[in-house]
């Protein structure tokens, strides 16, 4: 956790221009989880005008349009502040445009290539289709496998670089590629999953403040999960 004090620190990365689909509740179910194994959490929001601090936990970033998401990518870039932040071992979840801006480089409108923030082996062009609809995948087991459950509305696919692992398997939608969703490296997490991600999938939630905290207590099977499996047993 941040160093001057035990509280963890969830950064929400421009609520200004990185914001469909509510994945700001990936911030909230962050925070909830954390408190309810008495972890103190303040929840900081940068907008896009403001530099980003460096001593933040977990770092969130959500979808958005294509222009939005060329200025953000842009500002992370001349900023640096996010790929300081994963070089002192702060975690990251990255959501759709946000995904695709953490990575290498991302296609503009026309597909011309824009470079993204680089801490994440990836790279992400123009699809022939837009990706539209309900994803379920199966997590890889070596960051602890179990599926999930979301929505993605896209035009990008994303290839991989040798760095960079897929985070999951596609049973159901695009991702990716068709085959695979999402991707990691060390503590940075990159996908496609909107829903929000983690309110409708309470592991990945726990998976990202254990890189942060250690080893979590079970928490009693709430709504979320009840949501994971209802979304799930309604596309399967
Ligand atoms: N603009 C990106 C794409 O279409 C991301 C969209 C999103 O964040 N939902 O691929």
């Amino acid at each position: 956790m941040s160093d001057d004090s035990s509280v963890l620190r969830i950064v929400w990365i421009y609520p200004d221009l990185l914001s469909t689909y509510g994945d700001q509740g990936n911030a909230l179910i962050l925070r909830r989880r954390a408190e309810q194994r008495g972890i103190r959490t303040e929840v900081v929001y940068v907008y896009s005008s403001d530099p980003v601090p460096v001593e933040g936990d977990i770092y969130l970033l959500g979808g958005g349009e294509d222009r939005p998401q060329n200025l953000a990518a842009e500002r992370l870039r001349s900023d640096g502040g996010l790929k300081r932040a994963t070089e002192r071992g702060a975690a990251v979840l990255a959501v759709c445009a946000g995904y695709q801006i953490i990575g290498e480089s991302f296609g503009d409108d026309d597909d011309n290539p824009l470079p993204g923030v680089g801490i994440l082996d990836i790279r992400s062009g123009r699809g022939e289709t837009r990706a539209v609809g309900e994803i379920v995948a199966e997590v890889a087991p070596e960051v602890g496998g179990g599926t999930i459950t979301g929505f993605e509305n896209h035009q990008g696919r994303t290839a991989l670089g040798p760095s960079a692992r897929p985070l999951s398997r596609t049973l159901l939608g695009i991702g990716n590629d068709g085959s695979t969703e999402g991707a990691y490296q060390g503590n940075v997490l990159g996908t496609y999953l909107h829903g929000p991600a983690l309110p409708r999938n309470p592991a990945l939630a726990d998976l990202l403040l254990s890189i942060r905290v250690g080893q979590l207590d079970p928490l009693p099977a709430s709504w979320g999960e009840r949501l994971h499996e209802e979304r799930i047993a309604a596309v399967m």
